[in-house]
């Protein structure tokens, strides 16, 4: 028994194998690729591997996806920079929790503030949709390096913060190395709001083949009537009159051929890769909290950030997920901290 590949998945991976010289099959939900031994060493796979099996699972978060992504995202630009501000928020994080970030059960009390540094990714992310028109565009995500947590309001705020960048060879030394996990984080939020940012041109796509598709038929039904009508025509021929009626009888099947072409026509493939990252070293507040839920207690900290002016989210223990919506779980042992979906299963 295997997980299923999200479809969007296995078309990265199977674009990134062939970027890369690898040939790719797709079947039955799992890509069955060829791959030089560099290709299969760097992936840790063998030369012909079945990726998506459950011995190589391709889904967000899997170690196999997140060396797909290293090597997608291998080349890319990146710009390093630093916000710094004058002053950070010293006082009123409580009001924040119960606003910023909310906890579903539990007490939760501020125990400590400190300021530090973080990192932070805005990932960018060029797409082309194709179909019976081209569209091209960008979005982008902010993500935290460190949790691979979203960190929403980034991608809006981070230009007006005016950013200092480093020069070649300045960036200092706080940039974590290994960001897959955030990269990854920033891909698969790229195509929720690619989803958002194409809904006009789907739906576009969609009442165009609706429309193209009621005249097709219109256009047949008429057909038919007028070809029905013309088999009493009196000069007409009995083997012309069964030439036309094996024509009226073919008209069916010509039509939905027609109707299966306009759907070709109309088919919305979407591609959609990184193509450049900024990476933000920013001076936060860390807040420490204590979390007491049911006998148990379990300290956490919290980032306030002054460029989105909240407390971030944070990674659900579970699905790894983004949430802001905290439900404490378990018993004596320790707390774990699940999003909505998972705390309900
Ligand atoms: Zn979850």
């Amino acid at each position: 028994m295997s997980v299923q590949s999200d479809p969007e998945v296995l078309a990265f991976s199977a674009e990134v194998i062939e970027k890369w010289g690898g040939v790719v099959e797709q079947r039955d939900g799992r890509l069955h690729a060829l791959l030089s031994r560099d290709l299969a060493g760097e992936l840790q796979v063998s030369e012909e591997p079945e990726l998506g099996a459950s011995d190589a699972p391709l889904l967000y978060g899997s170690p196999l996806l997140d060396r797909l992504i290293g090597l997608a995202t291998r080349d890319i630009p990146v710009a390093y920079g630093q916000i710094t501000v004058p002053y950070l928020k010293k006082a009123g994080f409580e009001q924040l929790i119960g606003r910023d970030i909310t906890f579903a059960d539990g007490q939760v009390r501020v125990v400590a503030r400190a300021e530090t540094r973080s990192t932070y990714m805005v990932l960018m992310c060029c797409y082309t949709a194709m179909s019976d028109e081209r569209r091209e565009g960008l979005v982008e995500v902010g993500v935290q390096e460190a949790s691979g947590a979203l960190a929403p309001g980034l991608v809006e705020h981070w230009r007006g913060t005016r950013p200092e960048f480093y020069r070649e060879g300045g960036t200092p030394p706080h940039f974590p190395d290994g960001v897959e996990a955030a990269v990854s984080a920033g891909m698969r939020e790229a195509e929720v709001l690619l989803r958002e940012e194409l809904s006009d041109f789907l739906a576009s796509m969609r009442r165009r083949l609706r429309r193209d598709v009621r005249n097709t038929r219109e256009y047949y039904g008429a057909l038919q009537g007028e070809m029905e009508a013309s088999l009493s025509h009196p000069t007409l021929t009995e083997p012309q009159r069964e030439d036309r009626k094996a024509k009226i009888r073919d008209l069916p099947l010509e039509m939905e051929r027609k109707v299966g072409d306009l759907e070709q026509k109309y088919r919305v493939r979407v591609t959609i890769s990184a193509c450049a990252a900024v990476r933000l070293l920013v001076d936060v507040v860390q807040v420490m909290v204590e979390l007491r839920y049911r006998k148990a207690s379990r300290s956490l900290g919290l980032i306030w950030s002054p460029v989105t002016r909240r407390i971030e989210p944070l990674l659900c223990e579970q699905c790894r997920q983004t949430t802001a919506s905290i439900h404490p779980t378990g018993r004596d042992a320790g707390i774990r901290l699940l999003c909505h979906a998972c705390a309900r299963k």
